[in-house]
């Protein structure tokens, strides 16, 4: 051995040496690259199949919910660089799988590498949203109905699809569920699990497909030292849509547009346009729904009236024309109200005023 040499602190080995006087053999005696507990635990919900992870609950799929529990618990030298970690999944059964977890890195410019293998193991675990169905827990109500009528099956159903878009596109929360739903006289009702989704989603039909809205909150309880309330909201979505014919003052109009006091209107007999609340419109009775209007050939036509097959009687029938006739056109849109056809003025340009 030379006199000043540098040698290794542990064996005595001269040569190549690490920042802490070690050789390579006895640094990596040790050194451990990683450490990784031979089980881990997870958990699902037996009812929704989210799985618990960070203390949230949410949908993964297995594979990535097995490599988020290993990455929380695996234990890296924090002088590692380059690291690399690769996983192969075992599935043993419904709750275990098997995993071997290869960790490659460079400490101290010395390349490492293990080889671990665990078990992960998933536990039921009812989520607290599951938990408060369970309780039949709920905190509102949302009524939608019709101002005027029943609410339509259609109605019913593109009401009931923006809750779904909508529920997507906030964050999620543990009481944004529905507890119950389904048809009651007049309308549909929703039972969900939280207020403030009741409200969001509420504020979302008004955008949507104007209406007006009402809030009742009733006591239920007390529970620490406050009260335990319930919200009902009441969703009355307008009785129309674009197109309806209605009439007011005794004169026929067209809804026209939604706008956020109410509708404008456009007047069957002549050029003119007007505004109505929401007030007045749940005054008012649709005379001929658009959905059952219909677009006609001209058979006939002089200056002022047309004639056309009813193909409800496969009668030919006069009808006058609409005032914005142009004197050509070969078909028109009539509807059927009190007991006779009245051809329409086209109302091109009606849109939802969001
Ligand atoms: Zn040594
Ligand atoms: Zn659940």
């Amino acid at each position: 051995m030379a006199l000043g040499g540098a040698f290794c602190v542990l064996c005595g080995a001269e040569g190549e040496l690490t920042t802490e006087r070690l050789c390579i053999p006895c640094f990596k005696q040790r050194t451990t690259l990683s450490k990784l507990p031979e089980t881990v635990q997870g958990y699902r919900c037996p009812k929704c199949m989210m799985y618990l992870h960070a203390k949230r609950w949410g949908h993964h799929t297995d594979e990535e919910y097995q490599e988020g529990l290993i990455e929380e618990v695996l234990e890296v030298d924090g002088r590692t660089n380059a690291l690399g970690i690769a996983m192969l999944h075992q599935p043993i059964d419904d709750r275990n799988t098997r995993i071997s977890v290869q960790v490659s890195g460079f400490i101290e410019e010395i390349e490492f590498e293990t080889i671990h293998s665990t078990m992960v193991r998933i536990s039921n675990a009812v989520c607290p949203t599951c938990t408060r169905k369970a309780g039949n827990y709920f905190e509102a109500t949302v009524q939608l109905r019709s101002s005027g009528r029943r609410l339509g099956e259609d109605e019913v159903k593109a009401v009931r699809t923006t809750f779904d878009n909508y529920i997507d596109s906030i964050d999620p929360d543990p009481l944004f569920f529905i507890n119950n739903e389904g048809d009651v006289p007049g309308g549909y009702d929703m039972v969900l699990g939280s207020k403030a989704l009741a409200r969001g989603w509420t504020k979302h039909l008004l955008r949507k497909f104007g209406g007006t809205s009402k809030e009742t909150n009733s006591i239920v309880g007390r529970k620490d030292g406050e009260d335990l309330t319930r919200l009902t909201i009441s969703y009355r979505k307008p009785a129309f849509d674009i197109g309806d014919v209605i009439r007011r003052k005794d004169r026929y109009w067209l809804i026209y547009s939604w706008q956020k006091e109410g509708a404008v209107i456009t007047a069957v007999d002549r050029q003119e346009r007007t505004g109505l609340t929401w007030r007045d419109l749940e005054k008012t009775t649709v005379v001929s729904r658009y959905v059952e209007q219909i677009d006609v050939e001209l058979l006939n036509r002089d200056s002022s009236a047309a004639e056309f097959m009813d193909t409800n009687d496969w009668k030919v029938k006069t009808v006058s024309l609409p005032y914005d006739d142009d004197g050509i056109q070969s078909s028109i849109r009539i509807g059927f109200i009190g007991d006779e056809w009245v051809a329409l003025p086209a109302i091109t340009g009606g849109a939802n005023d969001e």
